[in-house]
């Protein structure tokens, strides 16, 4: 079994990791005292322990394991009934913010940002979509400013060091974000802003992490199709970001932004289920507890749909095994195309399937919920909330063209925008 790299942990191959992460995890799970009712020193002394995400270095939540191992720790703790992290309600920091801070970030940003990401005492979101840029999203305009620098300059460079060693000057952030999901909760967000509008579009860009406490920040509830506020938009002036919340150097946020979307993909489309799991499993309940609904033809398609959905858990779950040994590629935008085409129409089969039954609708209240709960509510909630799914994380028409691009090398869509400065585009 591969090794997770130079932090690698003291592990040797095969089922001798299994056992040796078996005997870690039950000795972490004798610690949890129920009558403690707080999860939290319990999901802190796992994190120490280094089975939050095995494949994470030493002192940073891991073991330098494989990846694929995690999932010995997570049965064996499941098994044992301890307190987990709600991974619902911190996906963006998991899924996106984690594995980006982990690639891009300085000893000092691991060492503050990733515990309390993973316990869930401080949520993500993330502030990347504009009103005017969404699938392009390199189009965006929110700048960030060196302080004292003003906002007419180029990049930032010329006003500081830009080392991340904390002597350069603040960034000045003013725009505005849309659609972020969980913005309301956050207490952190990953964050992308231009710094040089002199410079064609890509290369313009850097990353940041946001403080959504900051008095610049402005959030507010956006109601969408579902009835709830899950998501937002986001208003900043003037907000203040330290020079050492910048992840990667400054100009290179295209880059580091990669690595959040690809992780995005996966973390969408990749997620682990067991056979029938995912949307497929209260169709499928449904079908067996009301007989008097079936008919030959809606036969025909839950079962058309069920092996589908059988086949994309086994491709997500190779893409998984891929993983182990290395960054998510383009492989990940396959995963999720096919994620939310098949949740988009076995959501629609479910209200069918109930025929009159399906077009009642439980609750149109305007919460603000903390997770998207698809499977804690009616089908038509399901039906509705998966139609974004093939919006949310890129739509399905950019996945095929990166599918087509970059995993199938057909020829690119013309660009004639990718060498001009970005201040001189028409907009
Ligand atoms: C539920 C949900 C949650 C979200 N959460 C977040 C979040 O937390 N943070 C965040 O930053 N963003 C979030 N988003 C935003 C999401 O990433 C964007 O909506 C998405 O990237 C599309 O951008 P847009 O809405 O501006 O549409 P546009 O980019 O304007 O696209 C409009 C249409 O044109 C098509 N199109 C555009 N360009 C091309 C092209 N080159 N070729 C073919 N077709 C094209 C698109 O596929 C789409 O159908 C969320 C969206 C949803 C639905």
């Amino acid at each position: 079994m591969a090794r997770a790299g130079k932090d690698a942990g003291p592990f040797g191959a095969g089922r001798e990791v299994e056992e040796d992460l078996r005997r870690r995890a039950a000795a972490l799970a004798r610690r949890w005292d129920p009558g403690d009712g707080v999860p939290l020193d319990f999901l802190r002394a796992r994190f120490d322990a280094g089975l939050a995400w095995v494949h994470f270095p030493v002192g940073l939540g891991g073991l330098g394991a494989p990846r694929a191992a995690q999932r010995v720790v997570d049965e064996e703790l499941a098994a044992a009934g301890v307190p987990d992290n709600a991974p619902g309600r911190i996906g963006i920091g998991l899924g996106m913010a984690a594995p980006t801070i982990l690639r891009y970030g300085t000893e000092e940003q691991k060492q503050r940002f990733l515990r309390p990401l993973w316990t869930g005492e401080e949520v993500w979101c993330q502030l990347f979509s504009e009103p005017g840029a969404g699938s392009d999203l390199a189009g965006l305009r929110t700048r960030a400013v060196r302080e004292g620098a003003g906002a007419g300059a180029g990049g930032g460079e010329e006003a500081g060091s830009g080392d991340g060693t904390g002597g350069a000057p603040d960034w000045i952030v003013d725009g505005q974000k849309v659609w972020t999901s969980g913005a309301h909760n956050a207490r952190w967000a990953i964050l992308i802003a231009r710094t040089d509008p002199g410079v064609p579009k890509h290369q313009g860009i850097s990353y940041f992490v946001c403080d959504m406490t900051d008095p610049g920040v402005d959030v507010r509830p956006l109601r969408q199709i579902t009835g709830e506020a899950e998501f937002n938009e986001v208003f900043l002036t003037g907000v203040r970001i330290p020079d050492a919340h910048r992840l990667g150097g400054v100009g290179e946020g295209w880059r580091v932004a990669q690595t959040t979307l690809m992780n995005e993909r996966v973390a969408i489309g990749g997620t682990a289920l067991p056979r029938e799991g995912g949307m497929i499993r209260p169709v499928a309940a449904l079908w067996r507890e009301r007989p008097e609904l079936r008919t030959p033809e809606l036969h025909d398609r839950l079962l058309g749909l069920w092996v589908e959905a059988e086949a994309a858990r086994l491709g997500a779950e190779r893409v998984r095994q891929q993983l182990a040994a290395g960054a998510p590629g383009p492989e990940g935008s396959g995963l999720k195309l096919a994620f939310a085409g098949l949740n988009q129409r076995i959501s629609g089969l479910e209200v069918e399937l109930l025929g009159e039954e399906g077009l009642r609708y439980g609750d149109w209240t305007a919460v603000r919920p903390e997770s998207v709960d698809f499977y804690g509510r009616d089908a038509g909630y399901r039906y509705l909330r998966a139609k974004g799914n093939s919006i949310e994380g890129g739509t399905s028409e950019i996945l095929r063209n990166i599918i087509a691009e970059r995993v199938l090398g057909l020829p690119a869509e013309p660009r004639t925008d990718k060498d001009a400065a970005w201040k001189d585009l028409p907009r």
